[in-house]
């Protein structure tokens, strides 16, 4: 989805990303842009966690990564609208503008 622009204030809406985590020191291979990279790294190596082949890795760090295609945007959230509080101030500036329900 491109990005959309709330009708009220402006606003753009914001990247659609998706989230991953890499052990240690292993490296991105997809094709995704790597938009926000936040790595901890452990003083001990009690962490351990079983991985799809059943072996025991001791986690020493751990890599957030936030992703995207570069081109995907999340929707708005209230139809045209970014939040309520602009579709309240859209509609209270409708009707005193004279618009009616109705006609
Ligand atoms: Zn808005």
């Amino acid at each position: 989805m491109r990005q959309t622009f709330c009708v009220y204030c402006g606003k753009g809406t914001g990247k659609q990303t998706e989230r991953t985590d890499l052990i240690n020191d292993e490296k991105y291979d997809g094709n995704l842009q790597i938009i926000s990279k936040k790595t901890t790294r452990f003083d001990t190596d009690v962490w351990k966690t079983v991985t799809n082949d059943a072996d025991r890795v001791i986690i020493k760090s751990r890599t957030h990564l936030t992703l995207w295609d570069g081109e995907s945007y999340e929707p708005l959230r209230y139809g045209s609208f970014c939040k309520l509080r602009c579709c309240e101030a859209f509609a209270n500036g409708a009707y005193a503008a004279g618009f009616r329900v109705g006609g």
